[in-house]
């Protein structure tokens, strides 16, 4: 007798049962986008958990580039960048971005997850060596495993401790020399919110012959003096050999791209499958990213105020008695634990009029169930302190604090 293959589906219960118990808190539709406030299920309620950081994704310009773009070019390029999908957007933009970020080469991927699959896949031949933070965003390690794939289970993968270059160190001292080798790492950890040590995994990498690739989706925009990311936040330039971002985070769009060595660039632009195999970034995409590119460069008060906020808030929560984690930026977890205690603090918090990201495994180790709370350049004052309110109320409601 033939299993079915839909069996798996039929037997899924998890999800309805939690929908039953009325704490289910995913895919629920915005039916307004007004910013800092958002209107679910018919009420208006704070956002405290989009990636909006510097709020553009509604700036009156950048809608208005994004329409220019669509006159001009059309709603969609058609192709792939290979063939017909290449126009000549794209290329400008790209230049504008490897200048933003101090490298002579960019290509620009259909989304960030793209970004990372595409980029290290095409890196990684047979027989190399990835290391990668045990926290790495979930589309690097997708990245990891299509390279694994590719190269027939060749390529070999060493998991180091989080943020943690003597780890790394170990693991490198214990890999034959000659082989290449490439680390990779978030520049701001999407889940924990706190910043890669960058500097020190730079001097361990010198002493192994090892390349650094940087994830900047939660940096670019919201880290250093001009919001240029990990590098000026830590002081450094060029610590990283490759270094990507996302445009769904500080530039209000969707879609990323990879800088580096032209001949790098090159390299990848013929062998990423994620690349080739799929159509471009639309034309409005690309005029919106080009307008919020030139907003982060020309007002750098978004990115203060957001660093403002970021501090602001880390501040209050510990002093309420949060457990923030290690978090250092607008990304702040309120770790409770247990799925079910973060479920009902989800609950309490949507019921007060405030929206935050439940975060369960395997996104974090099952014991680290958290909220994840994120903050915007465009919240006030009173958003913010209306925030900590509920979360205190609601917080000692259920034990957390
Ligand atoms: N890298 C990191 C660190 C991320 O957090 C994300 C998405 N949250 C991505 C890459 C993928 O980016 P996108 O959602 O723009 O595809």
């Amino acid at each position: 007798m033939p299993q079915d293959i839909f069996a798996k589906c039929y037997e899924f219960k998890d999800a309805e049962q939690v929908r039953e118990s009325g704490l289910y808190p995913y895919f629920i539709p915005i039916e307004e986008n007004r910013g800092s406030r958002v209107i679910m299920k018919g009420r208006e309620v704070i956002m405290i958990g989009s990636n909006n950081y510097l709020g553009l994704s509604l700036d009156p310009r950048v809608q208005e580039a994004a329409k220019k773009a669509i006159e001009r070019f059309g709603t969609s390029c058609s192709g792939s960048r290979l063939i017909n999908g290449t126009f000549a957007l794209h290329e400008e933009l790209e230049h504008r971005l490897a200048r933003f970020v101090g490298r002579e080469a960019a290509l620009c991927f259909t989304a960030g997850y793209l970004t990372n699959l595409g980029s290290i896949s095409a890196i990684l031949g047979r027989k190399d060596n990835i290391l990668s933070d045990r926290y790495n965003h979930a589309s690097i390690v997708d990245g990891i495993m299509l390279s694994i794939g590719l190269s027939g289970g060749t390529i070999k993968l060493h998991r180091y401790h989080h943020n943690n270059p003597e780890h790394l160190e170990k693991t490198l001292a214990g890999l034959p020399e000659e082989e290449p080798k490439l680390i990779v790492t978030d520049g701001v950890f999407s889940m924990e919110g706190d910043i890669v040590k960058l500097p020190q995994l730079r001097k361990v990498a010198e002493k192994y012959g090892a390349r650094i690739y940087l994830d900047e989706a939660h940096a670019l925009g919201v880290l250093g003096a001009t919001g240029r990311g990990t590098e000026e936040h830590h002081g450094v330039s060029r610590c990283a050999d490759l270094l990507m971002g996302t445009f769904s985070k500080s530039f209000g769009g969707i879609g990323g791209f990879v800088a580096g060595e032209p001949v790098v660039i090159d390299y990848i632009k013929h062998f990423s499958r994620p690349l080739i195999f799929t159509a471009s970034m639309p034309p409005a995409m690309i005029g919106a990213v080009m307008a919020t590119l030139e907003i982060i460069q020309k007002e750098p008060e978004h990115t203060h105020r957001l660093q403002h906020i970021a501090a602001f808030m880390i501040r209050e929560f510990k002093a309420l008695g949060f457990n923030v984690g290690v978090a250092e930026t607008p990304i702040i977890p309120l770790v409770i634990g247990g799925i079910e205690k973060t479920f009902m603090f989800w609950k309490a918090l949507f019921e007060n009029g405030v929206y935050a990201n439940p975060v369960v495994s395997p996104a974090v180790p099952p014991d680290r169930s958290m909220l994840r709370t994120s903050y915007m350049a465009i919240h006030t004052d009173s958003e913010l302190d209306q925030v900590l309110s509920v979360c205190k109320t609601e917080g000692k409601k259920l034990g957390i604090i």
